[in-house]
Parts: structure tokens; C-alpha cells; sequence
């Protein structure tokens, strides 16, 4: 689940980072009271959305006066943000984080993340911090410090001297930097964190390190653990196909492709994946309807499948391990019927009752396709998108 910066920063300073004074606005009148409730001259309008990337889209204004609160937090609150971390969604901003405004010396940049490799959690750091964190990574990567945490020794005091020594920061900064790190590793294993990022960290003009921007995203799967967490969730900045689809249990991801795939396991979900492409095609989703799937969540599925409306054909591909494949067929023919499908559906069924499965779906009268195996279904999908009038996109390519 991902986090807003000013949730981010909460965090952090229940931890004891030092964050910049800051409250948030739902309106400009709200934010104008939120830079005289901080009192000062000079303040940070920055919008809440789920991504960063948004200095250069616009979406933070250092501002001089109280007219100019009001005028960005207006402008903010009326735009929607697309940063090349939106994933080609345009988030809507809901709110705006009045900050003081901070005097900044130097950027720096510092994250954490869940090392699959080295099974850890491992820090990363540069003296190169700000806004281009990603180019810095691609063309120096040599300006990148690592520093992997031991999970049963915990976070050592010396990490951080080899992070802040190789990021070239003074004794002093150091001596802080020890105690950042220090409560950003407990704050990221109480909380089940898989990333955090802090970009910039910044040296300020008293000469204090500061994190300036929070991002954090944790690890959803331990999610019930963390009610206060979860209850920090804003679905307003989600995919809302991927919204609808876990409000019904479902697994779903939104992909560029045109053949959506229903399929009941992640596993067979990938592979179906992988031979619709090994087939020219382009998957359109990733959907995994779950196990021990029913007729109901078939028809769910068929629902948000259709809400895209770049899906050109529906290819069905259910292992009765679990189920059976004539209840399936029953949800199939059900859902087609309600929801009123109007793209070819090919229909892949193998397991317990597959012949019982396979007559119902014949017998239906509707324009079923059915297939014999994995790679007919995922031919025969190719080939009903390929055949779709109108259709220019991905699978002939
Ligand atoms: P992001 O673009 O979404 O990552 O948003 P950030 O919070 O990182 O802000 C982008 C940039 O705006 C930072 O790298 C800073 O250079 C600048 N910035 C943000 N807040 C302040 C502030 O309080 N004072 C100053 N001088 N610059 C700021
Ligand atoms: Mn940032």
C-alpha cells in the first residue's frame, strides 16, 4: 500500500526524524489558516498524491505570502498530477501540505528496501540526492552507497558511518545520520515496510539534517497486523479497476495490452500471461479470481474485466483442481448473459467435471470459443483480437 508524504512524515516523526513543521489543507481557505497557524513568511505548497515527481509537475510552490498560499493551494487543489511515477494514471489532489518553508544547503538522498537478493533489508544513499535520484542511478551508479542490514544483529552504528562517511558527510552529520538510520530501520520492520525513501534528505542552513520529502510503502500482506495503517489507506488515489478488484477478494492488475485474462491462480495467471505473449499478443490484465473461485466472483471478475475499454477479447483459462469446471461454466454463462459481453470470450477449462463443464458452455448458445489447451486458447485469442474491425493495437506486432 502506498502512503501520502504527510502520513509518511507522521511516521517519521513519531520516530523521532527530523521532518519540517507542516500541516494539511482540504481547501485554500484551510491553508491559508495552516501558514498562519505556522507562522513565518515563507512556506511550501506541496500537493498530496501518491508519487513523487511532482516538483516538476507543478506540484510544489515555495510561496512569500498569504495570497500565495492561497492562489497554489487553489491551482493544486484543482489540478490532477501525472509524474512519471503515476503509472499513466492523472491523480487527483485532494489536499496540500502547508510547510514551513526550509532553507536548504545541500540534498541528499537515503531509502531503504526489502533486498530479495541478499534477503535483508539494505540501505541506500547518495550525496547526489533531489529530484533525478533514477539518472543518477543509470549513469553513476558509483555515487550509490549500500549498506545491507544483518536481520538478526539488527541496524550497527558503524552502517551508518560507512554511509555517511561514503556519501562524504562531516563527523557531525554522521553522528545524526546514526540516529536517523537507526529509527528509519525500526520504524520500517515494526510497521512491515518493503520501501522508504527520504529524497531529499537535506543538510538545512542551522546546518541539521532534515528529511524533506517521506515516502513509504509497505508490505500489504502484513497489512492486517497494522490496523492504524490501513486505516491511513486513500483509494482515491488508486487504479479504480484495482480498487473494485480487491474489494471483491479478486487479484487484479491493470496491464497496456488488449486480451484480458480470468484465470484462478497467480501462478497460472503468469504462465497464461507469458503464452498469450509467446503468441503475439498482449495481456490486458493480470487476474487471478483465487483457488477456490465460485460462479459469483467469476461474474465480479467478468465486471472489472469489462470496465477497460481497451479489452478486445476475454480468454477464461481455470484449472478445476479445487472447483468444478461446471459450476465455472455455470458463472461463465451467467455473467456473459448479465453483463453483456461484447468481445469473443475463449474459454479454456481442464479438471474435476471438464467434460460436464465443457457442454454447458456448448449448449449455452452463446458465442463461446472453447479451447483444448493452454496454447490453442492463447492462439485462439491472438486470433479474434487480430480479427476485431477497428482493432490497431499490440498483437499483430
Ligand atoms: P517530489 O518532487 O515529489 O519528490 O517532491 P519533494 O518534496 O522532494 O520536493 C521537490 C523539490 O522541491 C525538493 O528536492 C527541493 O529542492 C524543493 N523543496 C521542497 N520543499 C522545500 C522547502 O521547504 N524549501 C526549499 N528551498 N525547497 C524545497
Ligand atoms: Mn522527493
Amino acid at each position: 500500500m502506498n502512503f501520502h508524504e504527510y502520513q509518511a512524515k507522521e511516521l517519521f516523526a513519531s520516530y523521532g526524524i527530523p521532518v519540517p513543521a507542516g500541516t494539511i489543507a482540504r481547501t485554500p481557505d484551510e491553508a491559508v489558516i495552516a501558514a498562519q497557524g505556522l507562522g513565518g513568511h515563507r512556506w511550501v505548497v506541496k500537493a498530496q498524491v501518491h508519487a513523487g515527481g511532482r516538483g516538476k509537475a507543478g506540484g510544489v510552490k515555495l510561496v512569500r505570502s498569504l495570497d500565495e498560499v492561497r492562489a497554489q493551494a487553489n491551482r493544486m487543489l484543482n489540478m490532477r498530477i501525472t509524474t512519471y511515477q503515476t503509472g499513466g494514471l492523472a491523480l487527483p489532489v485532494d489536499l496540500v501540505l502547508i510547510g514551513e518553508a526550509i532553507n536548504i544547503k545541500t540534498e541528499l538522498y537515503l531509502s531503504a528496501l526489502v533486498d530479495r537478493v541478499n534477503r535483508c533489508v539494505t540501505f541506500m544513499g547518495s550525496a547526489a540526492g533531489g529530484v533525478d535520484i533514477e539518472q543518477v542511478a543509470a549513469t553513476e551508479p558509483e555515487k550509490i552507497v549500500t549498506v545491507k542490514v544483518d536481520n538478526i544483529a539488527g541496524f550497527q552504528a558503524y552502517q551508518a558511518r560507512q554511509m555517511g562517511f561514503g556519501m562524504g558527510l562531516s563527523a557531525k552529520h554522521v553522528r545524526q545520520l546514526t540516529k536517523i538510520m537507526a529509527s528509519l530501520y525500526r520504524l520500517f520492520t515494526d510497521k512491515d515496510l518493503s520501501l522508504l525513501e527520504v529524497n531529499p534528505l537535506i543538510i538545512d542552513s542551522n546546518d541539521n539534517l532534515v528529511a524533506l520529502d517521506a515516502k513509504i510503502n509497505t508490505d500489504d500482506n502484513a497489512l492486517f497486523r497494522h490496523p492504524d495503517l490501513a486505516a491511513m489507506r486513500d483509494e482515491a488515489q488508486e487504479d479504480p479497476t484495482e480498487a473494485a478488484a480487491s474489494r471483491h477478494g479478486l487479484n487484479y492488475i491493470t496491464l497496456d495490452g488488449n486480451i484480458a485474462c480470468m484465470v484462478n491462480g497467480a501462478g497460472l495467471a503468469m504462465a497464461t500471461m507469458d503464452v498469450v505473449k509467446l503468441n503475439g499478443g498482449e495481456p490486458a490484465n493480470f487476474l487471478d479470481v483465487g483457488g477456490g473461485t465460485n460462479a459469483e466472483r467469476v461474474k465480479e471478475a467478468f465486471k472489472i474485466i469489462l470496465s477497460g475499454d481497451s479489452v478486445a477479447a476475454i480468454l477464461v483459462n481455470i484449472f478445476g483442481g479445487i472447483v468444478r469446471c461446471d459450476l465455472i461454466s455455470e458463472g461463465i454463462i451467467a455473467a456473459v448473459k448479465e453483463v453483456g459481453v461484447n468481445v469473443p470470450v475463449i474459454v479454456r477449462l481442464e479438471g474435476t467435471k471438464v467434460d460436464e463443464g465443457r457442454q454447458l458452455l456448448a449448449d449455452s448458445g452463446l458465442a463461446i470459443i472453447s479451447a483444448s489447451d493452454l496454447n490453442d486458447a492463447a492462439k485462439k485469442a491472438v486470433a479474434a483480437v487480430e480479427n476485431t474491425p477497428g482493432n490497431n493495437s499490440g498483437a499483430a506486432q
